[in-house]
């Protein structure tokens, strides 16, 4: 049997690992089928499909978007998008901007604290067009400021705390309108994390596809209760580890292996939703190459 990690990050936003990183792991895990889910970006996307086709890995095109329902964030998980279509770049471009000017905020407020941070040291850190606080904090860490990531969020990052600056986000059933118009599945990622149960029925009419009932930091019993959910509002069942890299100690890659029939039920849904043509962003494995006999 096959087995998949549908949600990972890179450094094209606040992961540690580029795709190539990555997939060199997938390997050592023996994972057949990967997704990557940057924040808000589908930059990694290009690379890491070379990189999965060189190592006969199958590879589904995807993204994490930061949404809101009524003041409560919650992350969507979109797969098998179109990474070219022309309302999803624009829509991205803006959540970008908006990242970029949210780092700006946090740095001021870190100022005003004292702490004599520059932003363009924290995008010289972050690298990539999807900043966030992970960056802040590992500049922080780098400035002497503090000892590790985890004292940079408890003492500055974190909701409510000195430097935390809220984000505008998008709605989520906008959200789920943006990834269907680019031919995706929409998953509410990590359920369990989000005290969200409510949120599952209310997007379920709102044509949400999927639910994250495997996740690294889901128990046993969670996974279970996401389960029953998802087989009650007939949603399609995901998992994935949330691999961040090195951000937050061993890296995550491994802690799930989603059995690949899973990644079929998703694929008979899309087919469902919008014909044989939303498979065309799921790229299969390029053939090894055999020498002629
Ligand atoms: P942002 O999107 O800028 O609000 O940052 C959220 C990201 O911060 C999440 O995706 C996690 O990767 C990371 N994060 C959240 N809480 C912590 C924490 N306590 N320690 C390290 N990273 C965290
Ligand atoms: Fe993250
Ligand atoms: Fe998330
Ligand atoms: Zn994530």
């Amino acid at each position: 049997m096959h087995f998949a990690d549908l949600h990972l990050h890179t450094h094209f936003s606040d992961g540690t690992y580029s795709p190539e990183e990555l997939v060199g792991h997938a390997q050592h895990y023996g994972l057949k089928l990967l997704s990557l889910t940057d924040h808000d970006t589908v930059e990694g996307c290009a690379r890491m499909a070379i990189a999965c086709g060189a190592a006969a890995i199958e590879f589904i095109p995807g993204s994490e978007f930061t949404a809101e329902v009524r003041g409560r964030e919650l992350h969507l998980l979109g797969y098998f998008l179109d990474t070219a279509n022309e309302k999803l770049l624009a829509e991205i471009a803006k959540f970008q901007a908006v990242r970029q000017n949210r780092i700006r905020e946090m740095v001021a407020r870190l100022n005003e604290l004292g702490i004599p941070l520059e932003a363009d040291v924290v995008f010289a850190i972050a690298n990539c067009r999807s900043p966030g606080r992970p960056h802040v904090g590992r500049a922080l860490v780098q400035t002497g400021h503090c000892a590790t990531l985890d004292e940079a969020f408890e003492r500055f990052l974190k909701k409510n705390r000195p430097a935390w600056v809220p984000k505008f986000k998008m709605s989520a059933v906008d959200a789920i309108e943006l990834i269907h118009q680019a031919g995706g599945l929409a998953v509410m990622a990590h359920p369990g994390l989000n005290n969200s149960d409510d949120l599952i029925y209310q997007l379920a009419e709102a044509k949400l596809d999927g639910l994250e009932c495997f996740h690294s930091k889901h128990s046993n019993a969670t996974s279970e209760h996401y389960l029953k959910i998802a087989a009650e509002l007939k949603l399609v069942v995901t998992g994935g580890s949330d691999c961040h890299g090195m951000n937050k100690g061993k890296p995550l890659i491994g802690s799930i292996k989603l059995p690949e029939i899973f990644v079929e039920r998703m694929k008979r849904r899309l087919v469902e939703r919008i014909g044989q043509s939303g498979l065309l962003f799921a790229s299969k494995p390029t053939p090894p190459a055999h020498s002629p006999s």
